[in-house]
């Protein structure tokens, strides 16, 4: 496996936090705990017990960078030593009130001006449902009529939405629309298409998500890939495998559709290998971020990117992993001058639990990648 340790180089971490680290992943490694932590941790924030500064020591400190962005800025520059960029990503989930709304939207903005400032962030991110309620989403997906208050507020939508891109656009820095729930996601993929022909039209600002998961989104982004050509744009694209696998499940199964889900891993990685492969064989229309821990795909991707005569370093091609996770792959790109970039959540630590309870589930889901984690932990403790 060519993502070994080797490259991995931590200046900042001693053995104990290699420790608390490995610990750390045992648990997330285990399901059962994972559901336990999860309930003691509402009785706690229930019983006001001081559990946020256990948090911010052990979890939020493996995951995230701060609870500003300027208590994020160390983590940046950290990363940056190595050659890895970062994209910061304001991490509050769950809301549902304008002020949230609101508060988040003005977080984008200021995270623009930030990327222009520090050549370290090549990107901003967001997700739709951050600024908007997911409820509204949802009827605009099902195609309900919306009320005379709920088209303000999807006019507020667009608005925010516009402004975002036009600051993007005027910074010169790409903007990522992280992609969600299949059952919002048709409104999702209508707005990022309507913004990348209007913003893509020279240089790619705008990039949408596409989740391989699906098992109708390769089909998908070919036609996108046409519409984009016909209308003159460019596309940016974020490849993904998708984030909300039971959760899609649990729907379809409750109220009796058929799952947007591949039935198989195997079916997701061919379409995932499939969709990276038809990407890079069509650069010349196209910007794109793959965000994957696989490595696997990521090998797969390097090797596409050398038969297609592209340097390593080429400006449109992107990787990308969560902080906290997978730096083996990060640090080997880096080494290697590829463009990689951690995602790298921060919000006040109450407002990040929800995302970070989210990892924990998707950790003790996922074991295969968890024990990935303690194995390679646990290497480089024994090489200390
Ligand atoms: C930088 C970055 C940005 C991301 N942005 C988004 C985003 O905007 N939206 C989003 O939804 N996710 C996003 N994700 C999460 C991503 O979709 C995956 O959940 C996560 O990265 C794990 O997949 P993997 O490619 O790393 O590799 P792996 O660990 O090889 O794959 C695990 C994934 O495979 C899929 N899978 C597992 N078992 C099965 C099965 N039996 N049948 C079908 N599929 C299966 C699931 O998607 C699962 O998450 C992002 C991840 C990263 C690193």
């Amino acid at each position: 496996m060519i993502f070994s340790n080797k490259y991995i180089k931590y200046t900042s971490k001693s053995k104990y936090e290699l420790y608390t680290t490995l610990i750390l992943f045992k648990i997330l490694s285990n399901k059962n705990i994972v559901q336990l932590g999860k309930k003691l941790l509402q009785i706690g924030l229930k019983l006001n017990l001081p559990i946020l500064s256990l948090i911010k020591k052990t979890v939020f400190r493996q995951f995230c960078g701060g609870e500003d962005i300027i208590e994020s800025n160390q983590k940046i520059a950290e990363l940056g030593k190595y050659n890895i960029q970062t994209i910061l990503d304001y991490s509050v989930e769950g809301k549902n009130d304008d002020i949230s709304f609101n508060h988040t939207y003005n977080e984008i903005l200021k995270n623009l001006e930030e990327a222009q400032k520090n050549n370290l962030i090549p990107f901003c991110v967001f997700k739709i449902t951050g600024i908007a309620r997911f409820s509204l989403l949802k009827k605009i997906n099902a195609n309900e009529a919306l009320s005379e208050a709920e088209k303000v507020e999807f006019k507020t939508l667009i608005n925010r939405l516009e402004i975002i891109c036009k600051k993007a656009k005027n910074n010169n820095t790409p903007i990522l629309i992280d992609a969600e729930e299949s059952w919002i996601q048709n409104i999702i993929d209508e707005l990022a298409t309507n913004l990348m022909a209007t913003y893509n039209k020279d240089t790619v600002i705008i990039y949408n998500t596409i989740q391989l998961y699906r098992s109708d989104k390769l089909e998908y982004l070919k036609r996108l890939h046409q519409t984009a050509k016909q209308q003159r744009f460019k596309l940016g694209l974020k490849i993904v495998r998708g984030a909300y696998m039971e959760k899609e499940r649990e729907r379809a199964k409750r109220k009796k559709y058929q799952s947007p889900i591949h039935t198989t891993k195997i079916n997701c990685d061919q379409d995932y290998n499939a969709a990276s492969k038809y990407c890079i064989q069509n650069i010349k229309d196209m910007q794109l971020c793959f965000g994957t821990h696989n490595e696997k795909s990521t090998e797969i991707i390097i090797t596409l990117m050398k038969q297609e005569g592209l340097s390593n370093n080429d400006t449109r091609i992107y990787f990308s992993q969560l902080l906290g996770m997978s730096d083996n792959i990060s640090f080997y790109l880096g080494h290697f001058n590829y463009n990689v970039a951690k995602y790298v959540p921060y919000g006040p630590v109450k407002e990040v639990l929800p995302y970070l309870i989210r990892r924990a589930e998707e950790n003790s889901a996922i074991t295969g990648q968890t024990n990935r984690e303690i194995i390679r932990i646990k290497e480089l403790l024994k090489a200390f």
